[in-house]
């Protein structure tokens, strides 16, 4: 086959190694990729968010799948650009991704499928004292403010107090950045217990689970401080336990596939859904309309079938005739960071020490190659991955090879993994 991938974060570099295993791979090309992508495949400069110009390509180039790595371009319905044209595509249209791309769907969706998720309701920017009555009706703190939209992680608020609700309630109606995101509202109950990711996969009828993991998505060690994209995660998380995962896949998974069947969108790609483990059992947090990343970084090194093989298969309604097997071992993913993100940071640090990483896979994301040496190009750099038999070991592998690699204002976490040796 010949492939496109779009995309070109840590994620994509990790999908594109991935497939780049298969034997049944001709081609690979990455559109934009990174540095990392164009090892295992072609970069080509293609904008994800010129759905004309990918068409040209995937018929200049005979493209035979489309997989489409982030988000934004699936909100925007590059699947039902790309299948009116009959091109297999490995990822949901617009009707299907919209579980990630409007909360409001998504909650309402799993109300009418009795998905397990947080108490809540919606509201217009506008209804501002409806929205403030709800939130002191409930009277119960924190409570949990979401945007409706897509706001790249920053349109959630966990307010502790009442006059701090009202206080964020005011200013997404005011001077807000995430006015148009946060035109609606959700605002619902704040769940107690510990997050993890559940990944499947389906072809819009069947699915497969394609592992866990859990991601530390605050800056700071100890979970503190803002929140990022992600920096760091390792997989699988024994907090999902096989009782655990036995219900996810009933209580939440199975009835989220077939109530999008039902509907009429059925769910072909990647669902990621986004738990928090609390002591009633798993509840849904988020849906994400793709993989994750830094989970996909930690969870296709241990895959062990041929990731091309399913991504086929579920373009052609034909999971079920797949296996999908993971090694034993436990992989730990710390991002390499330029100082200052998620606020502002500088670009253009060259990077050093790459080459002495021998024990670990390198997943590059935000970096770019001038003149064979390779410079910091954005927030989260780069993701080393190591593996280990335990968690531990894991964790102690992948540090030792961080510290190898060296860039200006370079910020890790040091605590990726603790929460897992817990269990
Ligand atoms: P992402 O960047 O992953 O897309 P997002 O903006 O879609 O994030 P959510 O994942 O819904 O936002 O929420 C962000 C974080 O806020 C969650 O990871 C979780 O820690 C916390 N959170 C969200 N909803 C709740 C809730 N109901 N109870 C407790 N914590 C919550």
């Amino acid at each position: 086959y010949n492939v496109l991938l779009l995309g070109s974060g840590g994620r994509e570099h990790a999908l594109a190694w991935s497939l780049n295993k298969s034997p049944q791979l001709k081609k690979l090309y990455i559109a934009p990729g990174n540095p990392g992508t164009s090892e295992v495949g072609e970069n080509v400069n293609l904008s994800i968010s010129d759905f004309d110009q990918i068409w040209s390509f995937i018929q200049e180039h005979e493209i035979d799948i489309t997989v489409v790595g982030p988000e934004q371009p699936l909100v925007d319905g590059i699947a039902n650009f790309l299948e009116a044209k009959l091109h297999p595509v490995f990822g949901p249209k617009l009707q299907a991704a919209m579980l990630e791309g409007s909360k409001e769907f998504a909650k309402e969706f799993m109300q009418r499928h009795q998905i397990p998720t947080a108490s809540y309701k919606v509201f217009d920017q506008e209804d501002f004292d409806e929205a403030v009555a709800y939130i002191k009706e409930q009277g119960k703190y924190p409570v949990v403010l979401k945007a409706d939209g897509l706001a790249g992680g920053k349109g959630v608020f966990i307010p502790e107090t009442e006059a701090e609700a009202i206080k964020i309630l005011k200013d997404l109606k005011t001077n807000s950045p995430l006015k148009e995101a946060a035109s609606r509202l959700v605002i619902e109950e704040f769940m107690t217990g510990e997050e993890a990711s559940v990944f499947a996969i389906s072809d819009g009828t069947s699915y497969k689970v394609i592992g866990n993991a859990q991601d530390h998505k605050r800056i700071g060690d100890g979970d503190t401080g803002l929140n990022t994209g992600g920096m760091g995660a390792y997989s699988p998380a024994p907090v999902v336990t096989d009782e655990i995962l036995e219900r996810v896949e009933k209580e939440i998974i199975e009835p989220t596939i077939s109530g999008m069947k039902e509907e009429g969108n059925p769910y072909v790609g990647f669902l990621y859904c986004g738990l928090m483990i609390t002591e009633y059992g798993p509840k849904v947090v988020e849906y994400n309309c793709r993989f994750g990343d830094p989970e996909c970084q930690v969870i296709l090194p241990r895959l062990q079938s041929d990731l091309l093989e399913i991504m086929v298969a579920a373009t052609q309604v034909k999971l079920d005739d797949v296996d999908i097997l993971f090694d034993d071992e436990v992989r730990c993913c710390v991002v390499l960071a330029s100082g200052g993100y998620p606020e502002s940071y500088e670009k253009g640090k060259e990077i050093t020490g790459l080459d002495n990483i021998k024990d670990a896979i390198v997943f590059h994301a935000g970096t770019k190659k001038e003149d064979g040496k390779i410079f910091t190009n954005g927030g989260r750099v780069l993701n080393i991955v190591g593996s280990g038999k335990e968690l531990k070991d894991a964790m102690d592998r992948t540090y030792r090879e961080v510290k190898k690699v060296n860039f200006d204002r370079a910020y890790y976490r040091s605590d990726i993994g603790a929460k897992g040796l817990k269990h």
